[in-house]
């Protein structure tokens, strides 16, 4: 195994502080929705362009793809999501959001300025290593559509495959620490849409009614006893009915009822018994109300499960620790969010080593704080919150340190010239 000392390449990291900090506060100011990032797509290119790669825009849709070739070497993939999320910023930062109703409330601007950030200082330190970097700049994370568009458009055909699939993402862990699962790390998503069908009358007379709100509000209930009285206590699930909607008044009963269903699991057994009973309880509620039609259950979105390849975090880690220091990394266990990250791992003919970690944005003094006073989960936004507001310098700092070490972790020694 050859690898580079990544301490040269890391030198440039002040020189270009300043500058990455200004993009991430423009990126932030301007969100844009899944599959809509057109600006922020054309500022990659801009950007990745003059580090020198060669950029194709346009790959499933609105992505981004930058190769630098630098001689004979393994093919590093770097990936970082860039799409925003229907949330009206709340953070009162001088930055925040200049578009009514979107937010990055993700961090997805962290990733992007991270990762062109690293591109800007490997394609300066190009004398250090050998091979060849793929920086991946996705759309459409949030809706779990974007890397399966870039894979479906063509992507090993087009840029080769890689050796190994490198990413991360920005959380509520203290700034400068890190975060790294060997193994299944996120979970696997299946967001369900369910109509349950009855028949309406007036609300004055539920006798000539099929009533969908009670036979709804029965299905709410029991859909919880799944994960408590059909999963076994050692496994994890997730089952949330984020949406429940019926009727427009208060004396007509409606003839249907709608709920939103999101299930999260890390096993494909677990999955399948989920499912299965999500879907038993809905057509059994059904049953029971005196339902004339059978409900109708559609996907809305899935997210695969994010499988970590023990061997790669280990190597990515020892690379990160031996920088960052060994104390600044932990390991966070599984966490219920999902990522779609992995296609680019396992759509391939052979499945490629993944790596996908976490990287903290907030105050290590408030969170210390707030773990002290057990209220972190009221004093600490996470991803998603309209509070949600990474440090930017120490995030920064993190982010791209992370992702140039650990691409030079898997990349050749310096070229023989
Ligand atoms: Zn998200
Ligand atoms: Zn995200």
């Amino acid at each position: 195994m050859t690898t580079t000392e990544p301490t040269s390449a890391l030198r440039g990291l002040d020189a270009v502080k300043d500058d990455l900090a200004a993009l991430y506060r423009d990126l932030h100011a301007h969100p844009e929705l899944s599959f809509e990032e057109h600006r922020t797509a054309a500022e990659i290119a801009r950007r990745a362009t003059s580090y020198g790669y060669e950029v194709t825009p346009g790959v499933g849709r609105t992505g981004v793809v930058a190769v630098l070739d630098n001689g004979e070497g393994p093919t590093v993939l770097l990936r970082a999501d860039f799409d925003a999320l229907p949330v009206t910023e709340r953070t009162g930062l001088p930055y925040a959001s200049r578009t009514e109703g979107v937010m990055h409330a993700c961090g997805h601007d962290m990733h992007v300025t991270c990762l062109l950030g690293a591109l800007k200082l490997l394609a300066d330190a190009r004398a250090d290593w050998s091979g060849r970097i793929l920086g991946v700049f996705q759309p459409a994370e949030e809706t779990a559509q974007g890397a399966r568009a870039m894979v479906d458009d063509g992507f090993y055909e087009r840029f080769g495959t890689p050796d190994v699939v490198l990413g991360q993402h920005v959380a509520p862990l203290p700034a400068g620490m890190i975060g790294a699962h060997p193994g299944p790390a996120f979970a696997a998503t299946d967001a369900l849409r369910v109509r349950m069908f009855g028949k309406g009358a007036h609300g004055s007379r539920p006798e000539a009614s099929i009533d969908p709100v009670v036979m709804a509000a029965s299905t709410v209930m029991r859909l919880q006893t799944i994960v408590s009285r059909e999963i076994a206590g050692g496994e994890t699930a997730v089952v949330t009915v984020g949406s429940l909607r019926a009727g427009t008044k208060d004396n007509i009963i409606p003839d249907e009822a709608e709920l939103q269903i999101n299930i999260r699991t890390y096993t494909p057994e677990v999955r399948t018994r989920v499912l299965a009973a999500v879907e038993r309880i809905v057509k059994g509620e059904a049953i029971t109300a005196g339902a004339e039609r059978e409900p109708e259950i559609t996907e809305i979105d899935a997210f695969p499960v994010l499988d970590n390849d023990a061997a790669a975090v280990e190597r990515t880690v020892a690379a990160l620790g031996a920088v960052i220091g060994a104390d600044r990394i932990i390991d966070p266990g599984p966490v219920t969010g999902s990522e779609d990250v992995g296609y680019f791992a396992t759509s391939a003919e052979r499945r490629i080593p993944l790596c996908y970690w976490l990287f903290g944005g907030v105050d290590p003094a408030e969170v210390a704080a707030a773990q002290k006073a057990g209220t972190f989960e009221r004093d600490i936004p996470s991803n998603h919150s309209p509070f949600f507001a990474p440090l930017v310098g120490p995030t920064l700092d993190t982010g791209v340190t992370a992702l140039t070490t650990a691409a030079l972790a898997w990349l050749g020694g310096p070229p023989s010239r």
